[in-house]
């Protein structure tokens, strides 16, 4: 398999984009942009198929999940090109945290469906209730909406549609603008593996619609029965927002200002080293990218002196390059965003120690890893997002400081916390953030049994592990009552009733056998009346 320019099908759609390589600028592919009806037309689709798709025994859509992780490990250095010419990021990365992160979902997903998707019983506590028989059953929502960024473009979407597919749910996807063949290759591979399990019903449970915003906004009022988006706070406002009105529910998956905190037992070969790869790793484009890092004063000039010799010695260029250890940025635009981030920081009085300002002699997208002390809280590089490879270091004084310093801020998607075991524990207890790791950071991500998401700003729900899928049914109570020719003892009349009923809400919650004994037999009243 090769990355291949997709041929636009114009019919009905309402325009074309192109996507090129960030390292060189070369054009890679022209894709159509959606119309609202082509995305309408597409949710109808998904919906026709959802109904032979959870008709379909949970083993055999187990089976296709399971071909599905196959297909994808069999094919990762063909999936890895594709994704490296669209993003940028490095051919080993976009193995790592893209492929295989997908494979393990979906084979996470083929192995937890049952349980999540097995009826729980409900007891009933209440006498009056004992006679019924209540069960949780939770069932597939329908249509699941995927709105997808470019940073991770096939984990991302993959660990998504394979959460809601594993639930008996169709699922349309709207790729980012940037990275779409990504998920036409992941459209194959599903292809490939219902084929593979004989399922060769059409349509498929799985559509893909290319655009923009719009095409996105075309999706949440297409009808869809709820939303997974994932991308910057400022485009899930609008989001939320546009769902709201239409009472789509939502899953958001935003921005991060991940907070790095060393304590003063860390190992600072080891602190140091995670402080590198986990800010400049994918170029630092990662929701959960260490955005900002706190080192225990005793430590902190050994720490900063370790940061700047490993950061000198990261290889900057194509990631198709196997040697290389930091690509390009996503775009121009990306890399304006954070060159003036470190410039503002800079005339405040930061001081850059490596780094500092982009590259043009790699090409137009390269800033350079950059190590960055000193830097005004207040400065926009300390508390929006930067998603650069850039890496702003702060001490402090005490425990208490850094958990206040880590959990300042808008964001809360992830953090870290370096030291010895116990100590790094109670601290990481006190941060608050959707996933906090101790010595290690971002590899959260890659445990697929383990919830993704983040508290303030950083978004709304879960996705990934058991969490994520019940995030795809809905849970309905299904009650059966035991005794049919019986009618209830709450119904009409009232009239002479109102004594005993009292004493019958007495009987559960009166302190003390006499108590209850006593309202047990001035109930008895509602058994004389005769209901109508
Ligand atoms: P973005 O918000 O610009 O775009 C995300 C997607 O939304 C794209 O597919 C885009 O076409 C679509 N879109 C744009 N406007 C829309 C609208 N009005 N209605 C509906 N859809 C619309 O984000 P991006 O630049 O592609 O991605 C980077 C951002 O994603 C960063 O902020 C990063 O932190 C975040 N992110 C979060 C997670 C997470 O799990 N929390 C993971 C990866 C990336």
């Amino acid at each position: 398999m090769e990355s291949r320019i997709h041929l636009v099908d114009k019919a009905g759609s309402v325009g074309s984009f192109s996507t090129s390589n960030p390292a060189s600028g070369e054009p890679l592919g022209e894709y159509p942009v959606f119309s609202a009806r082509q995305v309408a037309d597409a949710v109808a689709l998904a919906r026709q198929a959802q109904l032979w798709w959870s008709q379909t025994p949970l083993v055999r859509r187990g089976a296709v999940l399971r071909r599905l992780a196959q297909l994808l490990i069999a094919e990762r250095d063909a999936l890895a090109r594709v994704i490296n010419a669209e993003s940028g990021k490095p051919l080993l990365e976009a193995v790592l945290t893209d492929v295989m992160i997908a494979a393990d979902a979906a084979r996470f997903c083929a192995e937890n469906a049952a349980a999540v998707l097995s009826p729980q019983p409900i007891p009933h506590d209440n006498p009056a209730m004992r006679f019924k028989r209540g069960e949780l059953t939770f069932a597939p929502l329908g249509v699941i909406g995927i709105i997808s960024p470019w940073n991770y473009p096939l984990s991302l979407p993959a660990c998504q549609a394979v959460a809601a597919l594993a639930t008996g749910n169709a699922v349309v996807i709207k790729p980012s603008e940037l990275t779409p063949q990504t998920v036409f290759e992941l459209e194959r591979l599903i292809a490939a593996a219902l084929d593979a399990e004989g399922l060769t019903a059409q349509p498929r449970p799985f559509q893909v619609v290319t655009g923009m915003g719009a095409t996105g906004q075309a999706l949440i009022a297409s009808g869809i029965d709820k939303l997974i988006f994932t991308g910057s706070v400022h485009t899930g406002r609008r989001v939320a927002l546009h769902a709201a009105e239409r009472l789509v529910p939502v899953i958001l998956e935003l921005g991060g200002k991940d907070a790095m905190v060393v304590l003063d037992d860390a190992d600072v070969d080891v602190a140091s080293s995670a402080a590198v790869w986990g800010s400049m790793m994918n170029a630092g484009q990662t929701c959960l990218s260490v955005e900002r890092c706190y080192v225990h004063r005793k430590l902190y000039s050994a720490f900063v002196s370790q940061c700047r010799d490993k950061i000198s010695r990261l290889q900057v260029g194509n990631g198709a390059d196997p040697g290389t250890d930091v690509g390009p940025l996503i775009s121009t635009k990306q890399l304006q965003i954070v060159a003036s981030q470190v410039e503002e920081a800079r005339t405040q009085g930061a001081n850059i120690l490596i780094g500092g300002g982009p590259i043009p002699e790699l090409g137009p997208n390269f800033y350079a890893p950059t190590l960055i002390t000193d830097v005004q809280p207040t400065t926009r590089l300390m508390r929006e997002e930067t998603f650069g490879p850039v890496l702003p270091v702060q001490p402090f004084e005490s425990d208490e400081e850094a958990v206040h310093l880590a959990n300042s801020g808008d964001f809360g998607l992830g953090a870290s916390v370096w030291g010895k075991t116990s100590h790094a524990s109670a601290v990481a207890r006190r941060v608050r953030a959707g996933s906090v790791l101790v010595n290690d950071l971002i590899s959260g991500f890659a445990v697929s049994a383990a919830p993704h998401g983040g508290l303030k700003k950083s978004g709304i729900g879960r996705t990934h592990g058991v969490l994520g899928m019940r995030e795809l049914v809905a849970p309905i109570y299904l009650d059966v009552d035991q005794m049919p020719r019986m009618k209830k003892l709450w119904w009409y009349p009232y009239a002479g009733n109102a004594e005993p009923m009292g004493a019958f809400t007495e009987l559960v919650h009166a302190p003390g056998l006499g108590r209850r004994l006593s309202a047990a037999l001035r109930s008895l009243g509602l058994l004389r009346t005769r209901r109508w």
